[in-house]
């Protein structure tokens, strides 16, 4: 049924022993993990796809000293230089774009198009960080003092750890490596377990470009492959100067206190329980669209998905009609098929998770309006589909407080503007928000200091489908860490302020006198 001829069109099958591909490569070294073996399935049919050994804390070791030797020579090329490593990779994925999209679609589920809008991510941010390498500005600031000066200057930080999630199997990586490589830091992956070919397919992408760029070492891109162990192994490892880890809370609260307990910075982007919205003044027919994109889209397993619809009371029942209208229509089935909307759950344990929290729901007085139920016509056998539900329920029911990662869509109803706010902010996470209104009034409140408290707070779209040129992230539970655009390459820099003394006295700062 899948075509897995990406797979050797992009090299990746060149990267195993007999059945098993190697799970430590730092282009000057390809290992087999010492750990147990684990296999990945494909959320699609359930067919595995590949086989590996976990990569150990023993063998992370010997990568180190690689990153290290790397990073003493990737700090010293000038930024541009690094700059064109990027240009060059990205113009890799163009060549690439199809057969990428394919793995993304194997490994993770995603539709074709929602799988290529991915990579196109990758190539975007390649872009942005070929221009950054020539904007890494620092100040230049008065000193206090006669003859001197002051400036900052921002410097390469260190090898950088990537740990991934599985549904965005690429992005992730692309928008902290391809930062992170013009910054001058080599990049050490770990991606989920659930998509590691993906990282096969990256790294030998990047490797391709290396082999032509002989000033830069190869181990600037190196990926390691292992179960949550080597995650917590990487967390706690000083090598790292920062960890930056996509995930569910429970995995960020684990690396964060990890790595803050050796000092150490971590770039956390975790869940989201991202709410929409909709005023009694909405133009509907977009707000329509929109909702259902992000509710129901890459099958609610965005982190940005949509969760809760708040609603103006006076126009909640004729909204929730004509989203169940549009549910029913959604074509659900084989992502690699042109047409489907919605592809599969990416395993057993989600589907699981997605009925457990639906009859919590209804024990909590949700009303299943539509959706929920296993889709098991005209869809591989093997793989986990479900019709995205619409439940109404009260804003306060403790499971609408929850992140459940599979196509839920709360409704809960507001009456004045103020009182949706206070819905839209009440829960732990603070990734995405959106409004759907044609008042200024209600869009401007929305985005000021009284407004939504999450990363991302949109007039007039949807919650999902971000733009690399924003910083991306969120606040409070989501982990408060920016990734992509604005100024997030600074994260992977270390900044120095230097004074410089060109007069002929010692004046001391403060004006004190000591002597
Ligand atoms: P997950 O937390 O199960 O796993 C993510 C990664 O963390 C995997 O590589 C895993 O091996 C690793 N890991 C797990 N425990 C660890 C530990 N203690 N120490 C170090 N590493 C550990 O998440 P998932 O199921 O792959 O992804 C879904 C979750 O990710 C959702 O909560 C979603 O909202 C979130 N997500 C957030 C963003 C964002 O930008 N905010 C983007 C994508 C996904």
């Amino acid at each position: 049924m899948m075509t897995l001829a990406c797979l050797d069109t992009l090299g990746i099958n060149t990267l195993k022993d007999g059945d098993t591909y190697y799970s430590v490569l730092t282009g000057n070294t390809k290992l087999m993990g010492q750990g147990s073996t684990f296999s990945a399935q494909s959320p699609i049919d359930g067919v595995t796809l590949s086989t590996f050994n976990n990569a150990t804390p023993a063998q992370l070791e010997k990568v180190n000293a690689e990153l290290k030797d790397a990073f003493k020579v990737l700090r010293t090329i000038p930024a541009p230089r690094r700059g064109e490593l990027v240009r060059r990779i990205g113009d890799e994925a163009r060549k690439y774009k199809n057969e990428l999209a394919q793995v993304i679609s194997l490994e993770a589920g995603k539709i074709v198009p929602e799988a290529l809008g991915e990579v196109q991510e990758w190539i975007d941010v390649c872009d942005f960080a070929v221009g950054q390498s020539r904007m890494l500005h620092g100040l230049s600031i008065v000193s206090e003092r006669p003859g001197h000066r002051m400036m900052e200057q921002w410097q390469p930080l260190g090898p950088v750890a990537v740990i991934t999630a599985f549904n965005f199997p690429m992005a992730v990586w692309a928008w902290n490596a391809m930062l992170g490589l013009v910054c001058g830091d080599p990049i050490l992956l770990k991606p989920s377990e659930k998509a590691p070919l993906c990282a096969l397919a990256m790294y030998q992408i990047a490797q391709n470009v290396l082999a032509d760029m002989p000033d830069i070492p190869k181990a600037a891109v190196s990926v390691m492959i292992g179960d949550r162990e080597l995650g917590e192994a990487i967390a706690s490892n000083t090598t790292f100067p920062l960890v930056s880890a996509t995930g569910s809370t429970t995995m960020g609260r684990e690396v964060a206190k990890t790595v803050a307990g050796r000092l150490g910075r971590s770039l956390l982007e975790l869940g989201g329980n991202n709410a929409m919205i909709v005023s009694d003044t909405a133009d509907l027919e977009l707000a329509l669209r929109a909702i259902v994109f992000s509710a129901a889209g890459t099958a609610g397993q965005r982190c940005t998905t949509l969760r809760r619809l708040i609603t103006h009371e006076s126009i909640v029942d004729g909204l929730v009609e004509r989203l169940a209208k549009s549910y029913g229509s959604l074509p659900v089935g084989n992502p690699l098929i042109e047409g489907n909307l919605v592809g599969p759950l990416i395993d057993e344990g989600s589907f699981n998770r997605m009925q457990t929290a639906l009859d919590t729901a209804k024990k909590q007085g949700g009303d299943i309006i539509c959706g929920g139920e296993r889709v098991t016509e005209n869809v591989p056998a093997g793989g986990f589909y479900v019709r995205p539900a619409i439940v109404r329920i009260a804003h306060d029911a403790p499971i609408v407080h929850e992140e459940t990662f599979a196509p839920i869509l709360y409704v809960l109803t507001y009456r004045s503007f103020d009182e949706a706010i206070e819905i839209q902010n009440e829960v732990p996470q603070g990734l995405s928000s959106a409004v759907f209104t044609e008042s200024m009034r209600e869009a401007e409140m929305f985005m000021s200091p009284a407004g939504s408290d999450c990363g991302i707070a949109n007039v007039n779209i949807g919650t999902s489908g971000a733009e690399i040129g924003g910083a991306f992230g969120g606040e409070k539970e989501t982990g408060g860490g920016r990734e992509s655009g604005s100024d997030a390459w600074r994260n992977y820099m270390r900044r120095t302020t230097n004074t410089v003394n060109y007069g002929g006295d010692l004046p001391l700062a403060q004006g004190i006198v000591f002597e």
